[in-house]
């Protein structure tokens, strides 16, 4: 099949002049998200233009990079002769694309990357059932979140800290995490983008002595980070989120990447932890109220690091879930929509 994958275009923070690629420079989960399907879908053969992502270097010479970032110009090409040889657009823009501004006939569908209800419905796709139900739907498909093993470290011997590996905001629960790490005497290595400077001022304060900042990383840091730590700590919170509704984590990227590094999670059960953490590590209660022995029972009970990514790549293995993915397209190409 030729297959147009749509990202999130995303300009870098850091450099307005150029668009977050895939994979990406550093933080950017729908960029690893789209990373790891598109290869699956050259595992299984198939061909992809890359929308919403130029100066990607492609993967291989079944990869098109199309230089459309501007949402105008990703409409264009779609409806222009170059998307006369794709079969299906697969959207994971969350927005940007509209479906209604597709040529008549394209088979679309899309996945859902944020809390909340999708801003178009039809053929959406998503990444838990707690999204999904969040989303106010109980029939549409849920795929999880894949990775690819061949782009992380496994690592059996671990350091002794706990890693935070995300942007640093009150809902991804940055500050539980470093109580949980004080109540293990555990140091939590902090690692992502921070944008609330408040919330990282009251971690610090509460947790100097225990917390490391480290700021956003990406490229061999990044992996050597994640297959070095004791833990991967993902305590999300219901509070509210960036996007008007209370926040129900909805995928999680950096779960199956922990995991597939061989490194357990410790998670809270907000939206799709509750379903995945368990396969690979603890699940706790929301909050910051964690006492010594629970903390160190917790980190002392986690599963080691073979079981982990055994179990990693049974779920969440990036060509198993190509495959969903596959069979979805087969059905679209077929007629079949919902919403
Ligand atoms: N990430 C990164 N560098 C950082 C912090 C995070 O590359 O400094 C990556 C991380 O590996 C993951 C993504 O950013 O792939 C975060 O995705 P996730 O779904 O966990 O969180 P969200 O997209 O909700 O922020």
């Amino acid at each position: 099949m030729r297959v147009a994958l749509v990202t999130m275009a995303l300009r870098l923070p850091t450099d307005q002049s150029r668009w977050i690629t895939v994979p990406p420079q550093g933080y950017a989960g729908i960029h690893w998200v789209v990373s790891n399907q598109l290869d699956g879908l050259l595992a299984l053969g198939h061909e992809v233009f890359l929308l919403g992502a130029p100066g990607t270097v492609p993967a291989s010479p079944a990869v098109t990079v199309v230089d459309a970032g501007e949402i105008e110009d990703m409409h264009a090409w779609l409806n222009g002769p170059g998307a006369s040889a794709v079969d299906v657009v697969h959207d994971f823009s969350c927005g940007q694309i509209d479906p209604d501004r597709l040529p008549e006939g394209m088979a679309y569908l899309s996945t859902h990357h944020l809390t909340g209800r999708p801003k178009y419905p039809r053929n959406c796709v998503y990444a838990s059932y707690a999204q999904r139900a969040q989303a106010g739907n109980d029939v549409a498909p849920v795929v999880r979140i894949s990775v690819n093993p061949a782009r992380y470290t496994f690592r059996a011997e671990k350091d002794d800290y706990l890693l935070y590996l995300g942007r640093i905001s009150e809902w991804k629960g940055a500050y539980q995490a470093a109580a949980f790490a004080a109540a293990a005497g555990r140091r939590l290595v902090v690692a992502g983008p921070s944008w609330e400077e408040d919330y990282l001022a009251r971690i610090l304060r509460d947790f100097r002595d225990t917390v490391d900042v480290v700021g956003e990383v990406g490229a061999e840091r990044r992996l050597d980070l994640i297959s070095r730590a004791t833990a991967m700590t993902v305590l999300s919170q219901s509070t509210m989120g960036p996007w008007g509704v209370v926040w129900c984590e909805p995928g999680s990227t950096v779960v199956s990447e922990a995991a597939v590094c061989g490194t357990p999670v410790i998670g809270s059960p907000n939206g799709c932890l509750a379903e995945i953490v368990p396969h690979v590590g603890t699940v706790v209660p929301e909050g910051s109220a964690f006492t010594r022995e629970q903390a160190r029972g917790v980190v002392a009970g986690l599963p080691g690091p073979h079981a982990v990514r055994a179990a990693a790549l049974e779920q969440w293995d990036h060509v198993v879930l190509a495959k969903e993915f596959e069979a979805i397209y087969h059905d679209v190409l077929a007629g079949r929509t919902w919403t």
